[in-house]
């Protein structure tokens, strides 16, 4: 078989670039061993245009918002599926100090809005919420529509391989890679973690952490909006939420923990007036950067092989605007930007 792009990984990094690629009219193949607690299966999709406790916007949020928004639209076009919700981020403030910086925020910027009073009272017999909440626009790509979907629509185009690309196996030269039957004039690796254990890009300083949610049910608790505070509840089905997520550096594997477990509900039983039933606790680890910004671009010795990665925390909505930079950087030769260019990394490489 024989494709331009043969992408290694079917997280969001790997379902992105490859459906960017194949709309600028590249042959391409995914390759990807299925992984239940990959980080975009556990991920529960928030798009936040801010974050922290005085409410900075996230990097280059203006830019990156529309791409994502038409991408995810598009593809709920193409799909049949749900993929892009809009939503209200609701932020239980925890004191008066937050609610002045929110106030300030609220006057710069058009995704915070003060909530109306009766907005609040609504929740007031399910949340603790003494200093009241600040409103701030955001949305949820639904990936666990999203990703088995085009996983589907893959597999109806003979593009996808379910396996686990064996390195050991791989031929690399200017011209492409082979692999068992492949050949691929570039071979670009999304496999999120894994990708510290990767023998070509092993150069790349990746910070990965591990994070934990639970999912539970609220009996009779049903609401549209994300509910943020110390954790954050995202709506599932009609009473159940995705609470999450914690943050490790320093872990022995991948598995759940009864720590981070208590963490997580201490901070429920903050937020909640009502009883709530642990449903499921699971834990993925984020392929970070150590200076969090996203981590591609082509290998700085063979160039038919290159890396798309180092979503961290913002999978959702940095995959469609940097898959376009990605796309338009090897196909048509475009500069990457600074920030994302894994040539920042080449003087480690060399040396
Ligand atoms: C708890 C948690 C909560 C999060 N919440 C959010 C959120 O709300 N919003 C947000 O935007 N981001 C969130 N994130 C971050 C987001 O999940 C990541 O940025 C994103 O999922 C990374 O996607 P990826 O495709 O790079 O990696 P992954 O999702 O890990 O996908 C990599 C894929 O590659 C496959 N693979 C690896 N090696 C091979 C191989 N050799 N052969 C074949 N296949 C291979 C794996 O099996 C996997 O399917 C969260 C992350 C975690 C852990």
């Amino acid at each position: 078989m024989k494709v331009d792009f043969l992408i290694i990984g079917q997280g969001i990094a790997g379902t992105v670039l490859s459906y960017t690629l194949m709309q600028a009219g590249q042959s391409v193949l995914v390759m990807d061993e299925y992984k239940p607690n990959s980080a975009s299966r556990v991920a529960a999709g928030v798009i936040n245009p801010v974050s922290g406790r005085r409410f900075t916007v996230a990097w280059q949020y203006d830019q990156i918002y529309p791409v994502a928004m038409q991408v995810y639209k598009e593809l709920e076009q193409l799909l049949g599926v749900q993929v892009f919700k809009p939503r209200d981020i609701y932020n239980v403030l925890p004191s008066e100090q937050l609610r002045e910086a929110f106030m300030e925020r609220t006057t710069g910027l058009s995704y915070m809005e003060d909530p109306s009073e009766e907005r609040v009272s609504a929740y007031d017999q399910w949340l603790d919420q003494p200093h009241g909440a600040a409103i701030v626009k955001g949305a949820t790509v639904l990936l666990h529509n999203l990703l088995p979907a085009w996983r589907s629509y893959l597999k109806s185009h003979n593009s996808l391989r379910e396996e686990r690309l064996e390195l050991s196996g791989l031929a690399v030269s200017p011209e492409g890679v082979k692999y068992a039957d492949i050949s691929a004039r570039y071979l670009i690796f999304c496999e999120g973690a894994a990708i510290v254990n990767n023998p070509w890009f092993n150069y790349i300083p990746f910070l990965l952490n591990k994070g934990e949610v639970l999912q539970v049910q609220i009996p009779g608790f049903s609401t549209p909006d994300i509910i943020k505070r110390s954790v954050s509840l995202v709506p599932q089905t009609l009473d159940t939420y995705w609470v999450g997520a914690t943050f490790a550096w320093d872990y022995p594997d991948e598995a759940a923990t009864q720590e981070k477990r208590e963490i997580l509900e201490k901070g429920l039983q903050q937020l909640l007036k009502v009883p709530y039933q642990v449903l499921e606790q699971l834990a993925a680890v984020r392929p970070s950067g150590t200076d969090r910004r996203p981590i591609m671009g082509l290998h700085p010795q063979y160039s038919s092989l290159g890396i798309f990665n180092g979503l961290g925390t913002k999978g959702t909505s940095l995959a469609p605007a940097m898959a376009a930079e990605f796309a338009a950087h090897v196909l048509r030769n475009e500069p990457l930007q600074a920030d994302t260019d894994i040539k920042r990394f080449f003087n480690r490489y060399r040396g």
